[in-house]
């Protein structure tokens, strides 16, 4: 009696139509679940319709999520402490809120002699003081990216964004950053923008992942 099912059914309808009206082919979009909060049990279910992949907001709760759900991953969607640097590439496959050029540094340098791989997202805010989320500034992306070195084990898929809340333009100024980022390092960037209240604009400007936590699991 989750309704699980229906809700996938109706986030999947919606991704559909703004492809619809973008132009584009939905099996482009990754819906990527966001279980902060949800207990195991919720993640289970999600497993058992074929999801594999959750997005987790704090290191120690994907851990222990981890441990409770079997064939899931996790990616992290949260701020990153570098502290927790070790952790995180532990136990998560990839890492969506790089965003400053000291914890690449730090990334780089836990990594020490390792040569397993670990995709990064470089989340930015080209809004300033609007939101509190983190994310580098346009004018602090270059730093990030250069401090990556271009190493191979931590390749960058794109940017990740959580704009202010109706500022829809955002998503338009996302898709063209990207533009000219893959022009600048001459490889294809993904986009993960978009969210319950607003993946419709973000599918339509571009996105490759919607990170989808309330219309997906449902109110707590
Ligand atoms: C919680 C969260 C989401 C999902 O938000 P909903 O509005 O519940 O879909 C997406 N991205 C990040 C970074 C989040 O923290």
């Amino acid at each position: 009696m989750s309704g699980l099912p229906e809700r996938i059914a109706r986030l999947k309808q919606r991704i559909d139509r703004a492809c619809g009206r973008a132009d584009r082919d939905p099996s482009t979009v990754e819906l990527l679940p966001v279980s902060k909060f949800q207990p195991a049990e919720a993640l289970r279910e999600a497993l058992a319709l074929g999801f594999r992949r959750f997005g987790e907001n704090y290191v120690q709760e994907g851990i222990t999520k981890a441990a409770a759900c079997p064939g899931a991953e996790f990616v992290l969607i949260g701020p990153l402490q570098r502290n927790k640097a070790k952790a995180a590439l532990d136990h998560f496959t990839e890492i969506l809120t790089l965003d400053r050029p000291e914890l690449a540094h730090r990334l780089r340098h836990v990594l020490g002699e390792a040569t397993g791989v670990h995709p990064v997202w470089i989340q930015v805010d080209l809004w300033g003081e609007a939101t509190k989320m983190g994310g580098c500034s346009a004018e602090d992306l270059p730093a990030v990216v250069e401090a990556l070195q271009g190493d191979p084990r931590l390749p960058l898929q794109g940017f990740m964004s959580i704009p202010p809340p109706d500022h829809l333009q955002a998503f338009p100024q996302l898709g063209e950053l990207r533009a000219r980022w893959q022009d600048r390092l001459g490889t294809s960037l993904r986009l993960s923008m978009g969210m319950s209240g607003d993946l419709e604009a973000a599918v339509e400007a571009g996105s490759d992942q919607v990170r989808i936590g309330s219309d997906f699991f449902g109110l707590r």
